[in-house]
């Protein structure tokens, strides 16, 4: 049995092809520890995804599992491929990025190894100390452990995402000792397509609220979008109303998003709303309301009606 007990294996999340963006900011949060990094790439045909991950700055090693029943990457096989790749090699840490991936399997893996997750850290203070927000954002705790062996997922907008490099590290293939268990089926998946850029990742989001009245005016978030190459989100009530649809909505129950530049249209700036895009580098809110809470979170506001302000953008534009 290999020993690894002063390293860090990071739960790489990817579509068989290519790894998700915030892979890279869990690689630049386990380099505080100053240790040896694993990326695990687990699923099927997924060597494309382990050379880019043998890519990414910071990573010593990569261990590739492939195997037919992690085609999906569902959460009981993928915590049971977990929890054998940690006794065979017994690392120190295993470290996710925050997102529904995420959130599904290390829980179920605290469960099964009987460990405490530490989740959505937003700063690593040290080897034992973490920051992570509670109440939407409102209070922010700070999380010391004792446990020698800890569970953690960060927040991937409160980290950098690290290069990729030209010089790729060790890819191992390895065999784990499993005998799977699937209690889950993959039944089918409806994907919405999006052509603008996904909000994880765009440096530029427009979103629109309740303000909008209707989903025949959408279209007016998307045209500034467009003109703007930004990421369209949406507030809960947006959704809700049946605007767009749910994969847009920011928020304590929606994405957690920090781009360059948030334009929010029509958004009173709930506190579940604001937590999600409170770490935005620049936010413009529009609304008509001057006392709307948005206003105090925005660096540039404009009291005013959305269709008449944003129209005239895209013209300027
Ligand atoms: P409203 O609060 O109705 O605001 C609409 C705004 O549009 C108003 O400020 C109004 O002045 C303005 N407006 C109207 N007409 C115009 C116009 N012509 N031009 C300009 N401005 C105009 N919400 C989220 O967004 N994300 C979440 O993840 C989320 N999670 C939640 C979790 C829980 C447990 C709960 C209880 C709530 C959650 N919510 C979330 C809902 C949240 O509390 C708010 O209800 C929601 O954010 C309101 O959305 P809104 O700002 O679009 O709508």
């Amino acid at each position: 049995m290999l020993k690894r007990a002063f390293s860090s294996l990071i739960l790489a999340e990817h579509n068989n092809t290519k790894l998700a963006g915030s892979v890279y900011s869990a690689v630049n949060a386990a380099d505080y520890f100053n240790e040896e990094t694993t990326v695990l790439v687990a699923g099927e045909n997924c060597s494309s995804a382990a050379q880019e991950a043998s890519k990414i700055k910071g990573v010593t090693k990569v261990l590739h599992y492939d195997n037919p029943v992690l085609k999906d990457h569902m959460a009981d096989v993928m915590t049971q491929t977990l929890q054998a790749a940690q006794s065979q090699y017994r690392y120190k840490r295993i470290i996710g990025a925050t997102s529904q991936f995420s959130r599904d399997i290390i829980p179920r893996l605290g469960g099964v190894l009987n460990v405490q997750p530490i989740t959505d850290i937003t700063r690593i203070m040290n080897e034992k100390c973490f920051k992570r927000p509670g109440y939407a954002g409102n209070a922010i705790y700070t999380v010391t452990t004792h446990q020698n062996f800890n569970l953690l997922t960060i927040r991937a907008t409160s980290f950098d995402r690290n290069p990729s490099i030209k010089n790729p590290c060790t890819i191992e293939r390895i065999d784990l000792n499993v005998q799977f268990r699937p209690v889950m089926t993959w039944v089918s998946q409806n994907l919405e397509v999006n052509e603008r850029p996904e909000l994880g990742t765009a440096k530029i989001i427009v979103t629109g609220g309740r303000g909008l009245k209707s989903k025949e005016n959408w279209h007016v978030v998307e045209e500034l979008a467009a003109k703007l190459g930004a990421g369209v989100g949406a507030s809960r009530a947006a959704v809700d109303a049946g605007f767009c649809s749910n994969d847009l909505q920011i928020g304590q129950t929606g994405k957690i998003v920090a781009p360059s530049l948030y334009i929010a249209c029509g958004v009173s700036g709930a506190i579940q709303h604001i937590a999600g895009m409170k770490d935005s580098k620049v936010i413009v809110a529009i609304n008509t309301d001057p006392e709307a809470p948005i206003f105090s979170v925005a660096d540039y506001g404009l009291v005013g009606d959305l269709f008449k302000a944003v129209p005239e953008m895209i013209q300027k534009l």
